[in-house]
């Protein structure tokens, strides 16, 4: 599939375009019902947006061979951080290997541009890891961009959209009472047709910038707001809303007192983030650190006394709970401390980001509070921080493909669907690229439900319960968190995308020779076998009265590390000792199989009895073997049903197995209560 596609075209800009359109008399057309089929100048899919969910909606697209069409602002903002120049985290990290499962993009180019690996999360079960990265800015882009270029059926051109074109679908079979996308109409007026659309347009409708007072019209920091696009999408009929976000005031390193901070050291050896990539293109000691401090009483001081002075500190527009402003920190947990990560924005950057200091206060006030922080005490501001508000539209108008529901071959994807973050947008970008394509190839959707991967978390959150803050990703919204692992993403994923066409044969090949390997280590690993005062000998374990015979794999699965058992076992495991991968997957399979087992047959359990009623009155608080917090969501949503309850995020399977018994039990008690 993919090895067949022709080589590379250069890059496009929008005026070489404009020449090539007219060198190959290809004149902009203007019926509405142009056929797309036999005419020349339609592309099959366009994509507007250059950021993260576009470039991985237009190279899926591309890959599954469709002539793509990415249309964005500017070809050197294409894949821009507009925030945090990091990748990955918990949560995040597991839809970055899943964008990698399928194909993407944005995990093999963080493997080219990190600065700093780091897997969080370690002290708990291999489940929850979340893989991190601090990425060098413009290294990010110039890989992005070229990696972007270089793919085969895909064209790119700098303007702004400014309009979507509706009109009779491509396609007759589709459904005729429903208008469809069929192009969109560029900053000049002209009209581009295709058979789909997809739009990705992150922060930029009808977006405005907010710092102190002043406020003005901005997508992002030195980029001109969708104004036109927004009001197409309202008048098509869509429901908009409108959040906000913030970024930190950037901070020249050389002013920054190091030796006052604490540091953080990058993983050694790091970790990469893509399946087909054995190792990162930096090695430790040549990677950065990462330093801490944190904020203090007078932080809180200028804050407070500065609020009237903050246009976006304002209640009435939601903005991302889950990694909040400084100002909104200080409202929620008065007198408390708040950590400060001084994060490099690149090896040949002198810019420090940072992060936890998200301020929109008047920039003088802003290098108040930065010069009252330890470390900071002589520090510059190099770009003060801001704030920014913008449209979205309400994802429950949206399928599980993210197509529109309103209008057919129209597809959402990213922070223009109430999202915050490069990989919650990666994740929507790559689906709603597959989907746009097989569309337009009239060929079956790729979903992705919330057993098989966060991505379909992600979605089915978005799709049925809407947001009305920016959605960021956890792993406790998964009720299958220990079975959706990172190290497992292309097994469950890969395949899937295979069919599609947006895996390549290379990477299809080296995910099903990973599993025969690992089948055949588990094989192996169950075969050896010694009886306890041997291992307990050879481990170095208290001996025990008790004599019997016990599996490498019985070990794993109680948690013996993998490295001890491959030290003891030299001869027949060595193999292991160079393929850290493998070791990892056997280890995480043994010591999680027991545990998968039970999740599957709970949720069996559960999926049997889901439209079992709730009682109204039903005492949540008062359920024994079930978290606190578990109560408080079920005491708050209140569900009607067993299956409205599992959607609730941050439950966990065996929250919902409780409560379904919980539920029986009553149904049966009041049954037996005799009439009268
Ligand atoms: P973007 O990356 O914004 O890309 C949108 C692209 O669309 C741009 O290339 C733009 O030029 C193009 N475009 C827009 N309109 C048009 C048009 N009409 N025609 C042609 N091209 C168009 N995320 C976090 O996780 N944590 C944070 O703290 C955080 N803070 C943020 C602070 C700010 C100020 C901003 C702007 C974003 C922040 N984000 C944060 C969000 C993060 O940057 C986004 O979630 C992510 O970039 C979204 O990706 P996207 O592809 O949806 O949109």
């Amino acid at each position: 599939m993919a090895a067949s596609m022709k080589s590379h075209r250069i890059p496009i800009t929008f005026q070489r375009w404009r020449w090539l359109w007219q060198r190959h008399s290809l004149r902009p057309l203007t019926s509405h019902s142009v056929n797309c089929d036999s005419d020349s100048v339609c592309y099959d899919v366009i994509v507007v947006g250059g950021g993260h969910a576009g470039t991985e909606a237009a190279c899926a697209s591309a890959r599954l061979g469709s002539r793509t069409l990415l249309v964005t602002h500017k070809i050197e903002t294409i894949g821009e951080m507009s925030c945090n120049p990091s990748f990955g985290g918990i949560g995040k990290g597991h839809l970055m290997t899943e964008v990698d499962a399928l194909g993407g993009v944005c995990a093999r180019i963080c493997d080219i541009s990190g600065i700093h690996y780091k897997v969080l999360n370690r002290s708990k079960g291999p489940a929850v890891w979340g893989v991190r990265a601090q990425i060098d800015r413009d290294l990010y882009k110039k890989n992005l961009q070229e990696d972007v270029m270089a793919t085969e059926n895909l064209t790119v051109v700098a303007s702004p959209v400014e309009d979507l074109i509706l009109g009779e679908p491509f396609n007759p079979q589709h459904n005729l009472t429903k208008q469809a996308c069929i192009g969109v109409v560029l900053g000049n007026g002209a009209s581009v047709y295709s058979k789909a659309v997809v739009l990705t347009t992150g922060t930029f409708l009808r977006g405005s910038i907010n710092i102190g007072l002043t406020t003005w019209p901005a997508g992002r920091m030195d980029d001109k707001p969708s104004v036109g696009l927004a009001k197409s999408i309202e008048n098509a009929g869509f429901t908009l809303g409108r959040l906000k976000t913030g970024t930190p005031p950037r901070l020249d390193a050389k002013t920054v007192d190091f030796s006052k901070t604490g540091v953080m050291k990058p993983d050694d050896p790091p970790r990469p983030f893509s399946f087909i990539n054995d190792n990162v293109w930096i090695p430790a000691d040549k990677q950065l650190n990462c330093h801490m401090t944190q904020t203090n009483p007078e932080v809180d001081q200028i804050v407070l006394e500065t609020m009237d002075k903050n246009r976006h500190v304002r209640e009435e527009i939601n903005g991302p709970r889950y990694c909040p402003s400084l100002e909104s920190k200080v409202l929620r947990f008065k007198g408390r401390s708040h950590q400060v990560w001084l994060e490099p924005e690149g090896i040949n950057n002198e810019l420090v980001y940072p992060s936890g200091l998200g301020i929109t206060m008047p920039e003088e006030d802003q290098i108040r509070v930065i010069r009252s922080i330890q470390g900071l005490e002589r520090a510059d501001i190099v770009k003060p921080g801001y704030g920014v508000e913008y449209d979205y539209i309400d994802p429950r108008q949206l399928s599980r493909t993210l197509e529109t529901l309103r209008i057919q071959n129209l597809f959402f994807a990213g922070q223009i669907n109430g999202t915050t973050g490069y990989e919650e947008a990666a994740a929507q970008g790559i689906l709603a690229g597959i989907n746009a394509a097989l569309k337009v190839q009239k060929k079956p959707s790729l979903t992705v439900d919330r057993t098989e991967g966060y991505i379909g978390v992600l979605v089915d959150d978005l799709t049925t319960l809407g947001t009305n803050e920016p959605y960021r990703m956890f792993t406790s919204r998964s009720e299958y968190r220990l079975s959706l692992r990172p190290d497992n993403a292309d097994q469950r994923l890969t395949e899937k995308g295979y069919k599609a066409g947006c895996v390549d044969e290379f990477r299809y090949n080296r995910m099903l020779e990973m599993y025969r390997d690992l089948e055949e280590n588990i094989y192996l690993c169950k075969y050896i076998k010694r009886i306890s005062s041997d291992w307990n000998k050879r481990l170095g374990f208290p001996h025990q009265k008790k004599e019997t015979s016990s599996s490498v794999w019985d070990l794993l699965k109680q948690g013996v590390p993998i490295q001890k058992l491959i030290e003891t076992e030299s001869e027949v495991l060595k193999h292991l000792q160079q393929n850290w991968r493998l070791a990892e997957n056997l280890f995480n399979q043994a010591i999680y199989e027991s545990v998968i087992v039970k999740q599957r047959l709970a949720m069996e359990e559960v999926r049997k009895d889901e439209n079992l009623l709730i009682p109204e009155d039903l005492d949540y608080m008062s359920f024994k073997s079930i978290p606190k917090s578990s109560k408080h969501l079920l005491d708050q949503a209140r569900p009607s049903t067993i299956a409205a309850a599992s959607r609730i995020p941050g439950l966990s399977p065996a929250d919902i197995v409780c409560l379904l018994r919980r539920v029986k039990e009553t149904q049966k008690k009041t049954s037996s209560v005799p009439d009268g």
